[in-house]
């Protein structure tokens, strides 16, 4: 017997209509989204993502069609959550590409789709928004297929079920110009091309956990495929360790997916997803739940540790609370506790000192967008250069976290991109050339060199390379990797940048400030094209006689000032340096604003950091 349900990741480059998409679907179904409540929080992280052009949060669904339970897993975008991604594709046996009719497949997907091609996964693909003027559907077919031959598609996967339509206008057809009617030819295709899961409804209940939720009042959700029998409330379930160690416990609440929510369900049966709480504090990923003691743990998927960790502490700079409504040490301290609970991909530790926190996690995107929502909740926060976390072997040698990285580009950046590399201590392992022409590079390389080169690459193929990572193993340290190659222009001086000095500032390096910005010492205003700060005064004013010889004002000539975002921001300040992120403004400071005191602190961790950096 064929189970009536469908598991299915849906793939898509941001803003190619998925959202829409997955509510057309819903509405088709029957079920529309209930749950308003939810709305206002959703579309407040969407909007990060379309900032970043990443899913944050995946955000999943089920939709009920004609008996079928379809189950839509959301996959994230960015590099930093490759463990992620392979986890949703254990999940599912199937994916749902939109691809946008007049843009065609962006180069973003690409990870994922190649790991669901590698997976074997069965892909449908979505022309999406084909009402619109300057849709080519069949052009975009058409790079679609030569999509699939650059990853490696199998015959089953070239010869993949394409649809055409409308998300916004709620048509889908099998060829582009069918009649325009409903979406039932999507739902359709779903169910016939996707296979049923393989899992054996009269086996004991088993499930291997692939993600860990949060709920409010049943705190830890344990959620994955069911692989063999069902559950519901009230069963009686094991926790099976890999150590052998097994622990009962009885399931308190189920979850299925429903519209944009989880939402509570009586149950759940062979082949579905489902969330459990059972009350069991530890349960993580990648331990198996089943129905009898006697069962065999599942093979353990390991979750790869965090390796990156960046220090959050109060704003004490001179321009603190100016904007911000959360700024203690103590807001931030329940904020990050919060955090913790929703968020598995983060842990957070008090340190010695008082409102200083180290947050870790498995690549800094990760840390940057707590950074950036928090900003948004009115927060003011310190935050400090990603570091790697090191570790010591049984002889006390020093081990670093490694990576494996996965770079794509145009051919014609292939030496460009070995360079960087190099000088990041990445070792080459595999190169291809696929057939457009593209390059595919496998590289393993310290986590410490991870830190900026996504920049880099953006830079250097001016947006063509993508990159994603995934943890390999803690390994002796490489060696050094020179960070920054540039120095700071530092302010002297507090006030408000003027364009008078500004413009002689100008020609000692690019300048991070405006006319009118609020400076103050210690702060960085520019970048000094060699290594080293130089101080600087941002805040003169000019001179009457100095106008009167000037002649003319060459104020309108001021380039404009390098605005950082948050993420690079971080990447780009050195170790004696923080970001200074509140709700309107993203500064770069030292971390010690008196330039005296800071000369004297310098002088005597100038050895102290030689030694650490062996
Ligand atoms: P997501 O970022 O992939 O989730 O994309 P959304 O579903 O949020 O859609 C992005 C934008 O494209 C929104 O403004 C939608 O209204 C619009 N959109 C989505 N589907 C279609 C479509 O089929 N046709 C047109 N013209 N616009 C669409």
């Amino acid at each position: 017997m064929s189970l009536k349900i469908r598991n299915l990741a849906i793939i898509a480059h941001v803003d190619h209509g998925k959202t829409t998409l997955v509510d057309q679907l819903l509405q088709a179904g029957g079920t529309y989204r209930e749950n308003q409540a939810t709305t206002e929080r959703a579309m407040d992280s969407m909007d990060l993502e379309r900032e970043k052009g990443i899913t944050i949060k995946a955000k999943n669904t089920a939709i009920h069609w004609e008996g079928y339970t379809i189950n839509i897993v959301d996959t994230p975008g960015h590099a930093d959550f490759g463990a992620e991604v392979e986890r949703v594709m254990k999940m599912v046996d199937g994916v749902l590409l939109v691809v946008d009719a007049s843009g065609g497949p962006q180069a973003q997907t690409r990870f994922v789709l190649r790991k669901a091609m590698q997976e074997g996964l069965k892909p449908i693909v979505v022309i999406n928004k084909i009402d619109r003027p300057l849709a080519t559907p069949e052009k975009v077919r058409d790079q679609v297929l030569e999509l699939f031959l650059d990853l490696d598609a199998d015959e089953e996967q070239f010869n993949a079920p394409f649809c055409y339509g409308s998300a916004r206008d709620g048509y889908f057809m099998d060829e582009p110009d069918d009649e325009r009617i409903d979406c039932i030819p999507l739902l359709k295709k779903i169910v016939e091309h996707i296979p049923a899961p393989k899992a054996d409804p009269d086996a004991p209940f088993l499930m291997l956990v692939s993600n860990i939720e949060w709920d409010e009042y049943v705190g830890r959700v344990a959620v994955g495929k069911v692989l063999g029998g069902s559950v519901k409330k009230g069963d009686t379930v094991f926790l099976l360790r890999q150590d052998g160690t097994k622990v009962q416990s009885k399931v308190l609440k189920t979850f299925t997916y429903s519209g944009l929510a989880t939402a509570d369900s009586d149950g759940c049966g062979a082949g579905g997803i489902v969330g459990i709480a059972a009350g069991i504090e530890d349960i993580d990923i990648g331990q198996t739940i089943a129905g009898t003691a006697e069962q065999e743990p599942l093979p353990f998927v390991a979750i790869d540790p965090p390796t990156v960790s960046m220090q959050f502490s109060i704003n004490d700079g001179p321009l603190a609370g100016k904007e911000g409504k959360h700024v203690t040490s103590r807001a931030i301290r329940d904020r990050l506790m919060r955090e913790l609970k929703t968020n598995i991909s983060i842990t957070v530790e008090d340190t010695d000192t008082s409102g200083v926190f180290n947050v870790s996690a498995r690549g800094a995107m990760q840390i940057a967008v707590l950074v950036e929502q928090m900003r948004r909740e009115g927060f003011e926060v310190l935050v400090s250069r990603p570091v790697v976390i090191f570790r010591r072997d049984e002889q006390g040698k020093l081990l670093e976290p490694y990576e494996t990285l996965y770079v794509e580009a145009p051919g014609d950046y292939t030496q460009g991109i070995l360079k960087i590399l190099m000088n990041r201590k990445g070792l080459m392992e595999h190169m291809d050339t696929e057939a457009s022409g593209r390059v595919f590079i496998q590289a393993t390389i310290p986590t410490r060199g991870l830190i900026g080169f996504e920049t880099e690459l953006v830079n250097l193929t001016s947006g063509h390379g993508i990159m994603s990572h995934l943890f390999k193993e803690y390994a002796p340290h490489a060696g050094e990797i020179q960070n920054r190659t540039t120095g700071t222009l530092v302010s002297m001086d507090a006030g408000t940048a003027t364009p008078f000095s500004l413009q002689t500032l100008e020609d000692r390096g690019i300048l991070f400030v405006a006319p009118g910005d609020a400076v103050y010492g210690g702060m960085l205003v520019g970048e000094n094209p060699r290594v080293g700060d130089l101080p600087v005064n941002p805040v003169k004013e000019k001179h009457l006689d100095n106008m009167r010889s000037s002649g003319k004002d060459k104020t309108s000539k001021l380039t404009p000032a390098l605005r950082f975002s948050l993420e690079r921001a971080i990447e780009y300040i050195d170790a004696d340096e923080l970001v200074e992120a509140t709700p309107l403004n993203i500064r770069l400071r030292k971390r010690i604003l008196d330039a005296n005191v800071r000369k004297r602190a310098q002088k005597t961790a100038s050895g102290a950091e030689d030694r650490g950096n062996r």
